[in-house]
């Protein structure tokens, strides 16, 4: 073998029937292919449909089985096809060819046209062929970079002009390479991290680059990145969290001028101003009438049903009515500050009058104006104390006091005069 490699031109034994095939006759080194046991290249898959006159056979695995040093460098340095072959072609059939590549001028011994491709090339790439499309791949990391370009100049005094080769073109156009799940993409529409093991990323010769490889797959990931840049900077202007902002991106330009008309409506909606003309008369007023104030009273002590409250609270109802009806008449919440649920049959809204706190005697004062859901989080799940709502209600400054209601906080909010008849109150009988 080394004697061959150093003596003899290989080419000698091309035209010679000198190798057997896999079923024992012998070929002409260039009928013969490799593939399997010396190597996977897929070339069986791509020759076993050949027609008959032009059959390729495989290379008997014998070489490789007894382990002849060299045997397979020596075969395909004979002839024997371990890939697929790259031949000239007409440049005059490229895509290129007369928008860039031809130029005028007579074509003499100094002119070149030079453009490559592989027979059959567009018949392998519509296979849809795993085996086959290896092939081809296996051949393409192996391709010299000159062949991925058509060149043409007509004589020695024109430059060169060059475009892909229609290798490169064909490569373009079909959808030949199959992803990890058997789809078969073109190339622009895969990334390199979709490809299939046995499709290795070797573009030493820059053929990838040449195919535009992962073009389309590489724009749709910028397109992506941008899209998360304007999406956070979409945010950062509105001054809202990115999630927030996604949430809105899901709404319909309909849903969302809807949902601005009701925040707008909202914002419009007015918490009843009530202040009284004259404070101090107020305060003395309303303290004198909480000095003639009656005693909280219960029924048999076994029973303990209030008796005293409900004159009480038929004064508050009136009086919270009159405080937090607003000037559009519509009765607000001092919760939730939304506008009552719903009325009554007789037109009225449907509220509830609620004790707000802990006192010795009755008084219209100490009730609250709230919607049925802000009366029961009141009543049954405030995790303020009594001591803690009653030092608010003195210190309060903006007219709210805050309130622990159903593991979230939330703020009781009082017109003017309500708050300063309680604090009146409150001088009166509350142990401050
Ligand atoms: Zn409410």
């Amino acid at each position: 073998m080394r004697w061959f490699r150093e003596h003899v031109d290989p080419t000698l034994f091309e035209q010679y029937f000198v190798l057997f095939d896999e079923s024992g006759v012998t070929r002409r080194p260039c009928d013969l292919f490799l593939d399997f046991s010396y190597r996977l290249t897929g070339l069986s898959a791509i020759f076993q449909d050949e027609a008959a006159t032009k059959k390729k056979y495989l290379l008997s695995s014998e070489y490789h089985r007894l382990h002849i040093a060299g045997s397979e460098a020596f075969c395909v340095g004979i002839g024997v096809m371990d890939r697929l072959p790259v031949v000239p072609v007409n440049v005059e059939n490229n895509p290129d060819y007369g928008r860039t590549l031809y130029q005028s001028g007579s074509f003499t011994d100094y002119g070149t046209k030079q453009d490559y491709s592989i027979p059959k090339l567009q018949e392998y790439l519509a296979r849809n062929d795993v085996e086959v499309s290896r092939a081809l791949w296996q051949t393409l990391c192996q391709v010299k970079p000159e062949v991925l370009q058509a060149r043409y100049r007509p004589n020695a005094r024109a430059e060169f002009r060059s475009a892909p080769s229609q290798l490169v073109h064909h490569l373009r156009k079909a959808a030949w390479i199959p992803d990890r799940d058997g789809i078969f993409h073109k190339q622009a529409g895969i990334s390199r991290d979709r490809l299939r093991e046995d499709f290795p990323w070797e573009n030493a010769n820059c053929w990838l680059t040449a195919i535009e490889f992962g073009k389309a797959a590489m724009h749709i990931e910028a397109e992506a990145k941008a899209r998360e840049a304007q999406r956070e900077s979409a945010a950062t202007t509105l001054g809202i969290p990115v999630e927030l902002a996604d949430e809105l991106g899901t709404l319909s330009p309909d849903e969302l001028r809807q949902l601005v008309l009701k925040v707008k409506s909202h914002r419009h909606r007015q918490f009843p101003v009530r202040r009284p003309s004259n404070p101090e008369r107020r305060i003395t007023q309303v303290a004198g009438a909480a000095n003639d104030a009656p005693d909280i009273e219960y029924g048999k002590p076994r029973r303990r049903v209030r008796t005293t409250n409900r004159e009480t609270k038929i004064a508050a109802r009136q009086y919270l009515i009159d405080l937090y009806t607003n000037d559009d008449d519509e009765l607000v919440c001092q919760i939730c500050e939304e506008v009552m649920p719903f009325k009554l049959r007789n037109g009225a809204y449907y509220f509830e009058t609620v004790e707000f706190l802990d006192l010795e005697r009755e008084h219209r004062e100490n009730y609250l104006a709230l919607c049925p859901t802000c009366s029961a989080k009141f009543n049954y799940a405030d995790a303020t104390t009594d001591e803690e709502l009653l030092e608010s209600t003195l210190r309060v400054e903006n007219d709210t006091v805050s309130v622990s209601l159903a593991h979230e906080e939330g703020t009781i909010r009082f017109v003017e005069t309500h708050l300063i008849d309680l604090r009146a109150v409150l001088g009166v009988t509350a142990e401050v």
